[in-house]
């Protein structure tokens, strides 16, 4: 059978655990791609069980549910979700399906109405992050981390849409998180890898595949364990993966981890009719979960979950020092609040939001609002790392008005008195393009503009004319 993948890479998976060459090879020459979803449950627009009849390009349907993973489904054909406003409102993120076993993963090893905070330390474009914030309780802190500065737009995007107070971007080396001992519950990382599970999606990419790449990423792969292992709190859980099938960047990786750090590793126990292949690595017996194409209904991945079972002495005493710098710091010596929010401001904001589960703060000239309870931490976070967006940034003082930002249009706490235009279809996908459309109504001032319920981003009513806020950057092209 004529296949682009490499001999010498076929070669190199031989002799894994319930690895079949030919269905391999087969599965790959066929070149399906299944597309899922997971839906955003703040959001909810699925009716009856199905998606709203008129999203037809083409006509498709929900082909079942992803079985590892709450709120997330298969669709029957791809279709285009650029022009369908309900994507841009943040209803649902596309999703491969494998990666979404992340939420068995979760849902197993921790109690999720807890507070807890969680790293997803290599975040970018937002597909594990935009889950965990759907599965961690609303009082929960989600830190998405992205070390490449030209993909954490796309990432902060992706988190806007997704429409919780509890989270925050960050753009750091993994290195950087060596400032904050012990301070996270779960670390997700979700690794830089050869990205081999994804030759279908991409099968130019499989003529790239070298030996020496797979070691290269399995290097670096090594040094960003080690490097985020100290902000993981004893008993707290580092859940690692890869879109690879490499055991160099898998079971080695674990490996080489094990015998570095005092750790356990976690076994999790998949329905065996999903047919993942559980793996145990050579040296430690570390337990590895891998998903094959031609055994699910996804790419291929792999995961493993490892608890840190101590803290070592150097550690213990950073992170004695750092607690103790923490008390004594800005902020905590003066009794002042350096963020807090002017009485005027908070007057003009009031009536936007629903205001009784959030917290105000000022950065720079614009408010934010976090969940309660998570200031101290946003203060410790902003100290030692480089913040990109910190809860809903919800707008400016103007003069006499309040200037509503984007990212509030998209949050789940807008005031739902607040005025609103209800658009077609047609008048969404102008909006969305920044153009100007019929609004229908005779009010002035800002309007939010919602399809279907959902919301799209604001417009200011004027006399004559409407402006349009859409973000430029975000506007589509089609
Ligand atoms: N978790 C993301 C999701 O579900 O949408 C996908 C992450 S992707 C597999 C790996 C990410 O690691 C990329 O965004 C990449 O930019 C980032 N990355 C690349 N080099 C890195 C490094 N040296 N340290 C940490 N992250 C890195």
């Amino acid at each position: 059978m004529d296949s682009y993948l490499l001999p010498e890479f076929v070669k190199s998976l031989n002799g894994l655990d319930h690895f079949d060459t030919e269905s391999f090879i087969r599965v790959h020459a066929l070149g399906e791609q299944p597309v899922s979803v997971h839906m955003n449950t703040v959001k909810p627009v699925l009716t009856d069980g199905g998606w709203p009849s008129d999203f037809i390009h083409p006509p498709f349907e929900l082909a079942g549910k992803v079985p590892w993973a709450a709120d997330s489904y298969y669709l029957s054909q791809r279709p285009s979700f650029t022009l369908d406003p309900l994507f841009h409102a943040g209803t649902y993120y596309v999703q491969e399906a494998s990666g979404m076993f992340l939420s068995f993963v979760l849902s197993q090893i921790t109690d999720l109405t807890k507070k807890m905070k969680v790293l997803d330390l290599c975040a970018a474009p937002g597909g594990k992050s935009t889950l965990i914030q759907s599965l961690i309780s609303p009082e929960s802190l989600l830190v998405s981390n992205e070390v490449i500065k030209t993909r954490v737009p796309v990432l902060t995007q992706n988190m806007i849409k997704w429409g919780r107070s509890n989270g925050i971007v960050s753009n750091n080396d993994p290195s950087h998180f060596k400032e904050l001992p012990g301070f996270f519950d779960i670390v997700v990382i979700d690794a830089p890898c050869s990205g081999s599970g994804l030759y279908r999606k991409d099968p130019e990419a499989a003529a790239s595949w070298t030996p020496d790449l797979v070691n290269l990423c399995s290097q670096r792969q090594q040094r960003i364990l080690a490097d985020a292992w100290s902000c993981l709190k004893e008993g707290g859980y580092l859940i690692y993966s890869t879109c690879s099938y490499s055991k160099e960047e898998n079971e080695d990786v674990l490996d080489v981890h094990m015998q570095q750090y005092e750790v356990a590793s976690v076994p999790l126990f998949p329905d065996r009719a999903w047919n993942i292949v559980e793996t145990i690595s050579e040296k430690s017996g570390a337990f590895g979960y891998r998903f094959y194409p031609d055994k699910v209904t996804g790419e291929g991945f792999f995961i493993s979950v490892l608890q840190k079972t101590h803290t070592g002495l150097e550690e213990t005493l950073k992170n004695y020092s750092s607690r103790k710098s923490m008390k004594s710091g800005p902020g905590g010596r003066s009794g002042k609040n350096p963020l807090r929010v002017s009485r005027s401001a908070s007057l003009l904001l009031n009536p936007w939001i629903q205001a009784e589960q959030l917290e105000l703060i000022t950065i720079g000239e614009s408010i934010h609002a976090m969940t309660p309870g998570l200031l101290h931490d946003l203060e410790l976070l902003k100290n030692n790392l480089y913040l990109k967006k910190a809860g809903i940034r919800v707008g400016k003082e103007g003069e006499n008005e309040w200037i509503p930002d984007h990212e509030l249009a998209l949050a789940d706490f807008l005031n739902k008195d607040c005025p609103t235009l209800n658009i077609s279809k047609s008048d969404a996908l102008l909006f969305l393009k920044g153009e100007s459309f019929e609004a229908g109504v005779s009010g002035k001032g800002w309007h939010v503009v919602c399809y279907r319920n959902q919301r799209l981003g604001w417009v200011k009513l004027l006399e004559r004319r409407m402006n349009n806020y859409y973000p430029k950057s975000w506007r589509i092209r089609q």
